[in-house]
């Protein structure tokens, strides 16, 4: 069975300062591969509560490196490998994640088996699960991308951070959708709105949609009530997540 447990289900500034909803992103379970998304502040801690272990993982996957994003990447190499002990694993992340000022550690890197640049519109296998890279989002000066992961039987997809762009209902034609929608109305941040989200579930039609890294608003006004108004509004199964939540697909 394919599943994915939310070591978080908040995202943005006020969530990562205050942990009022936990920011350690998923853990993806698909085919045999086991890896971690975007391992926010907490992943790590997380992980465990959730009786995970970070040594059955086969690598990390990173959208863009900020910190809601990326903040527990270093704790969670050390986990992995065993403390340095054991070469393994893999780590995707976009080049300024690992260039310039890294979010990855230097010393970490050779405790892993590889780390791989992502790049716009490409193809990577993770253990043996293929992936593909989106364009770049609009998300600011961020290398940012969104990814599909091609299952034998599913293509799960990923829309993390951006603005709204039309490509995307292009690109992200999935079967299980998840969406990082942090705003509750359109603004001038580069995130998804609930608006955008209606659109983008009104075009794509996943099998399911599930819902993820809420900014604060989201959180006071409920969760799960927006996936309601939205299932109504699109006629879609739409979930929205929480922290802790598992969900097999
Ligand atoms: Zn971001």
């Amino acid at each position: 069975m394919n599943h994915i447990t939310f070591l978080g289900s908040g995202g943005a500034r006020i969530m990562l300062s205050t942990q009022v909803l936990a920011t350690g992103g998923m853990i993806i379970s698909l085919d045999d591969t086991h890896f971690s998304l975007d391992p926010g502040p907490g992943a790590l801690v997380n992980i465990f509560k959730y009786n995970i272990n970070p040594t059955d993982l086969h690598g990390i996957i990173i959208s863009h490196r900020h910190l809601d994003h990326s903040a527990d990447v270093n704790v969670m190499i050390e986990a992995m490998t065993k403390s340095g002990s054991v070469k393994s694993g893999q780590v995707f992340a976009p080049s300024d994640a690992l260039d310039i000022d890294p979010v990855i550690l230097k010393y970490l890197r050779k405790y892993l088996r590889e780390v791989t640049y992502l790049r716009p519109l490409s193809n990577y296998i993770i253990n043996n699960l293929p992936f593909t890279t989106s364009m770049p989002h609009q998300h600011g000066s961020e290398e940012t991308y969104g990814f599909l992961f091609h299952g034998r039987n599913t293509i799960l997809g990923y829309i993390p951070d951006t603005a709204f762009f039309p490509e995307l209902l292009d690109f992200y034609k999935a079967d299980v959708l998840i969406v990082s929608m942090l705003r509750l109305e359109k603004s001038n941040v580069l995130h998804l709105s609930v608006d955008d989200v209606e659109l983008i579930i009104k075009s794509i039609r996943p099998k399911v949609t599930i819902l993820t890294h809420f900014g604060y608003q989201i959180y006071q006004k409920g969760p799960d009530k927006i996936a309601d108004y939205l299932t109504e509004k699109t006629g879609q199964s739409v979930i929205a997540a929480a922290d802790g939540l598992e969900i097999d697909f």
